[in-house]
């Protein structure tokens, strides 16, 4: 292994630094860390330098069987089951104080691991997470029934029927979690499930899992009872496809690539699991003619060019209206050559590397494959010559929609970029795709904003903004985006079941 230089040439926490001294990491089973020797190791490594920060165990059968015998047994056990709602929530407020204590630590881990500029983590996708937590934490003692007046028919003479549901966990989540944002992707499962009363297994992506190994930490710290949170890593292929597979487990809440989606869906017919899934996108902006072009142009940029375009609701898509077209591209263009790339611990740094240098192949991939198809690229296309995964932020115009670049999901800072002259036309075009995640419109106009929110075919459309989150706002796909919604008061109900009860009196 190399030394950790570029970490350490940061003045990085005590905590951060005592953390990314142990470079071997462990399973979280039962609230005891494992470390079999047997198991295979996967480094993990610093994206924008390439340095290995350590490595992590790949849970197989055998983990996998201790862990969800751990999470069954916690299910029923007094010491998770037997809790009051309120004493749930207590937990999950304290797992959030602690977050929030440890919020620098936690950014420098996210970012040392991820590559994402620090402030991303530590002013949004964090205090986002802690938020999942705290929001999650007021619905612990609301998970109510309802009690239903019948209309039997064949009641008893003299008798009378007392009917009503009850909400009861749906058992042991594995949760699936990709590697764009990985503590609030955690979050958004965890919060609402521990809300439910349901135990979890997490498994976070293989190149990402640092962040979730020490949220593991902090949650021995607030006191969840062993077996109630466990922590898996591995590869998807192996550690991931067991866990949706297992008959163990209940329910899979699964985020995502589509293609990955559709084999969860396949591994746990077996069982009949549960499963929602949060998948990918090729969200468009739209921006009219009327728009306010100093707020879209900084809007649509930044939609897709905030953590490296590794969103799944980044703004890849953009249709200007033909008045305003080459405003845009100019502006889009200017922004994304005025954005200062490097390591996300510098904090100068706006854009940092891709995750990997997979994912950096994957995407310069689409923007070669674009320019055979004829398109324009207007600035960037290119990697840099570092050994960090780094992708120039790219505007790509003279687009045609069947062209790959415009339909499939890159996951990189590349957005298209294509004009319009008619509402209809533009709707036709933002609607023309096998996702349905988000969409964002620009225009002045109220009428315009609320006519396009209602016919365009996205699981959240934002108007004059776009990636506002909140833990209180609905989040979800359409079309082949996915099935559910995390975030706001229904996502609890992901991991509730109902159960009728029907007395005869
Ligand atoms: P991915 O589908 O490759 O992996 C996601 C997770 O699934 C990882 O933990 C991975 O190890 C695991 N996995 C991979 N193959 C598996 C298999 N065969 N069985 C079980 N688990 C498996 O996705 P990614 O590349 O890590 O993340 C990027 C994708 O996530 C993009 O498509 C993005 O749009 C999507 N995403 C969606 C949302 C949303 O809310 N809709 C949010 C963030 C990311």
């Amino acid at each position: 292994m190399n030394d950790l230089t570029a970490a350490a040439s940061f003045d990085l926490k005590p905590g951060t630094t005592a953390f990314l001294s142990k470079r071997r990491h462990q399973l979280l089973i039962n609230n005891e860390w494992i470390d079999p020797p047997n198991l295979d190791r996967i480094d993990t490594l610093d994206p924008a330098t390439g340095e290995v920060l350590g490595d992590i165990p790949e849970a197989g059968k055998a983990e996998i069987e201790q862990a969800v015998s751990a999470a069954r047994a916690a299910l029923t056990s007094d010491a998770w089951h037997g809790l009051t709602g309120s004493a749930r929530s207590r937990l999950l407020w304290r797992m959030a104080d602690l977050m929030e204590e440890n919020i620098d630590e936690l950014s420098e881990l996210e970012t040392l691991d991820q590559g994402k500029p620090l402030g991303v983590g530590r002013w949004a996708e964090i205090p986002g997470s802690v938020e999942q937590f705290r929001f999650f934490a007021g619905q612990c003692n609301r998970l109510e029934g309802t009690q239903i007046p019948t209309s039997i028919a064949y009641q008893p003479p003299g008798k009378r029927i007392h009917a009503y549901t009850r909400k009861e966990p749906v058992g042991v989540v594995a949760a699936i979690v990709p590697w764009n944002s990985p503590i609030i992707m955690a979050a958004m499962k965890l919060a609402p499930a521990l809300a439910a009363g349901c135990t979890v297994i997490l498994k976070p992506a293989e190149d990402t899992s640092l962040t979730a190994l020490r949220l593991g930490e902090l949650a021995i710290e607030a006191g969840f009872p062993p077996g109630v949170i466990n922590i898996l890593t591995g590869r998807g292929e192996k550690t991931g496809k067991a866990l949706a597979k297992h008959p163990g487990i209940d329910k899979v809440a699964f985020t995502g690539s589509t293609g990955v989606g559709k084999q969860i869906l396949k591994y746990a017919r077996h069982n009949l699991k549960r499963v929602t899934l949060e998948l990918g996108g090729k969200s468009p902006v739209i921006v009219m003619g009327d728009a306010d072009m100093e707020a879209a142009i900084g809007g649509a940029a930044n939609s897709i060019f905030f953590n490296a375009g590794q969103v799944c609701v980044a703004g890849s898509r953009i249709y200007a209206h033909r008045s305003v077209y080459d405003q845009l591209v100019e502006g889009v263009s200017a922004y994304a050559d005025g954005l200062k790339l490097g390591h996300g611990l510098d904090q100068t740094t706006q854009c940092g590397p891709l995750v990997s240098k997979k994912q950096q192949a994957r995407v310069l991939g689409y923007i070669n494959q674009g320019k055979e198809d004829g398109a324009e690229v207007v600035t960037g296309g290119a990697a840099l010559d570092d050994p960090g995964s780094f992708v120039q932020p790219t505007v790509v115009a003279n687009v045609a929609p069947e062209m790959s670049i415009v339909r499939e999901e890159i996951f990189g800072p590349v957005c298209v970029v294509t004009p319009f002259d008619e509402n209809d036309e533009v709707l036709a075009l933002a609607n023309d795709s096998d996702y349905g995640l988000a969409a964002s419109i620009w225009t002045e106009s109220l009428s315009t904003a609320h006519h396009m929110a209602e016919d365009l075919q996205a699981g959240t459309v934002w108007i004059n903004s776009h990636s506002m989150y909140d833990a209180t706002l609905p989040i979800g796909g359409l079309k082949q985006s996915g099935w559910g919604r995390e975030s706001g008061q229904q996502a609890v109900e992901n991991y509730l079941e109902t159960k009728t009860v029907c007395a005869v009196l």
